[in-house]
């Protein structure tokens, strides 16, 4: 069982083994909390590796594709057991490679559970349908069929939770699976990984190789043998897979970057808006792709909510996410701090006004991690880089605006469109803006965070392809329509003519 106490040095897993990179070289996870604790080392793959990952998956899914789904779906109901049993450890770990809270890591290992237990459930549906024929003794149906080898590349900020949406979709429909998780988080894979070996997924199923994105990620993009792609991650890499997959027609999921707005109304429940906006703004230390990095707060109200959100986020307990007290864990990497520190530069030079925050923390047991203070920026406007970019870290943007058509032509003002949300008590205003709003999830006195798997999740324009993850919308990636007709008439009956 890999827990805080498994072996130092993993590998991949192919063909049902764990394997070492042809390469044999590796890369190392550390805790970004605490650099000098070496959580693991992982295999660094190369194209040798994801080739013979991808021919065992292409073997494995011509028994696969014939398993009933059922059956299937077993395995995942078992694998779910599992997760249940070895939750808090998977969480620890989890916390361990990235510095999550563990309130937040335990609710990614949960959101593992729940997809698996989501798509067990669709063993025993996967529901076609059956239509009329025009035609006399002709029986009309169109039922779901996998598609083949699925290869999957995933971001480190869900590291358990987003490998598990893709993961047991494509396994119940019948498809088989090379995942190359990121870099930085993959024991929350390998434990994943391991729970599904466990539960009797048959060799090749899922293949699972590591390694950085360039190196073991990009040759499943052209070849020809992977039928279909899912990546989540940056639109700029995004935009990298979709051009990739192009030449090969392969079909292609892209859920990408966000830029997602709180809209605060001069008739909202200030209270509630305001532990909406901490949430949603440094929840996952801001790393989430639907953080709330912009909060719009009406004019009547701004200076009230400016003045209480500033004192609440003063009081954000920064530190080791291992720590009960914890509220807020450091940046993944050291680049990632480097990025947020110089949009804290941006945001200066472009004349918003630091309330708070907008320095690296180093004193004491922080100098050990990747940690930044959690940052407001007050009297922003939308144009602004810093309420137009991703920053995806602990910084908020705060932009007053005098009208609710300002506010939605604001929170539309950004290229990306994943999450958006508004705190108003009028009913009206409410459906007007998640009607207006052109995000994918759009939620009403509630952040811009919390998606619950059984619901379609992604984005619009620069967030995502027009595809669903979760909820039976992830069924239609993964599967394709197969249309099905039976003609028990015993003759040659001509469509559009014989029955006009
Ligand atoms: P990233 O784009 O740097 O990396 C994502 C994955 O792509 C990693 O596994 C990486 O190794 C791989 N990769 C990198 N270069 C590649 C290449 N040339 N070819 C193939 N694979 C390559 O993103 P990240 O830093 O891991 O994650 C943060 C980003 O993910 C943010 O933009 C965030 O908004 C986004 N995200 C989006 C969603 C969503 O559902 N829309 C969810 C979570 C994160």
């Amino acid at each position: 069982m890999a827990t805080a106490f498994a072996p130092k040095v993993f590998k991949n897993y192919i063909n049902g083994e764990w394997v070492e990179a042809r390469g044999g070289k590796t890369i190392e996870n550390r805790n970004p909390a605490n650099r000098n604790e070496l959580v693991g080392m992982f295999p660094a793959s190369g194209a040798q590796d994801v080739q013979e990952a991808v021919d065992a998956a292409k073997s494995a899914y011509k028994k696969w594709r014939l398993v009933p789904a059922p059956k299937r779906a077993e395995m995942l109901f078992r694998a779910a057991e599992i997760l249940v049993e070895r939750k808090e450890d998977y969480a620890r770990d989890m916390t361990r490679e990235m510095g999550k809270i563990l309130s937040e890591t335990r609710g990614d290992v949960q959101e593992a559970i729940d997809m698996t237990y989501l798509m067990a459930g669709e063993g025993r549906r996967q529901f076609g349908h059956v239509a009329p024929s025009e035609l006399p003794s002709k029986f009309a149906m169109a039922v779901r069929a996998p598609i083949g080898v699925a290869g999957m590349i995933t971001p480190w900020n869900f590291p358990m939770a987003i490998p598990s949406w893709k993961v047991m979709p494509a396994l119940v429909c019948g498809n088989t699976i090379v995942l190359k998780p990121a870099e930085d988080t993959p024991l929350s894979t390998y434990n994943l990984t391991q729970a599904l070996a466990e539960a009797g997924l048959p060799p090749g199923v899922l293949n699972v190789v590591f390694g950085d994105g360039p190196q073991a990620g990009a040759p499943m993009l052209d070849n020809p043998d992977v039928d279909l792609l899912s990546f989540t991650g940056s639109t700029e890499v995004g935009r990298i897979v979709s051009q990739a997959c192009a030449p090969t027609f392969k079909k292609c999921h892209l859920e990408m970057g966000g830029k997602n707005i709180i809209i605060v109304m001069d008739d909202a429940n200030l209270e509630l808006a305001i532990e909406g906006a901490v949430w949603g703004g440094f929840g996952t230390t801001g790393q989430r792709c639907t953080a709330a990095s912009r909060v719009g707060v009406h004019k009547k109200v701004y200076g009230e909510f400016v003045e209480k959100f500033v004192e609440r986020v003063k009081k954000l307990k920064v530190g080791d996410g291992v720590d009960a007290a914890t509220e807020m864990g450091p940046c993944i990497n050291e680049q990632q701090l480097k990025t947020v520190m110089s949009y804290v530069e941006i945001g200066k030079s472009e004349g918003a006004k630091l309330a708070i925050g907008g320095h690296r923390l180093e004193s004491g047991a922080l100098a050990k991690g990747w940690f930044h203070e959690p940052t407001v920026f007050v009297d922003c406007n939308g144009k602004m880089r810093i309420c137009q970019e991703e920053i995806f870290g602990p910084v908020v943007a705060v932009i007053p605006f005098g009208t609710f058509e300002e506010a939605i032509e604001i929170a539309n003002g950004v290229s990306y469109g994943l999450s958006a949300s508004i705190y108003t008590r009028d009913v009206n205003k409410a459906f007007r803006a998640q009607r207006d709003l052109e995000t994918g999830i759009v939620y009403v006195n509630a952040p811009t965070i919390g998606a619950e798997v059984h619901l379609p999740f992604g984005g619009t324009k620069n967030t995502g392809n027009g595809h669903r993850e979760a909820g039976l919308a992830a069924l239609d990636f993964y599967s394709e329509w197969k249309t099905v007709y039976f003609d028990y008439s015993d003759k040659l009956q001509r469509a559009q003519i014989d029955s006009a």
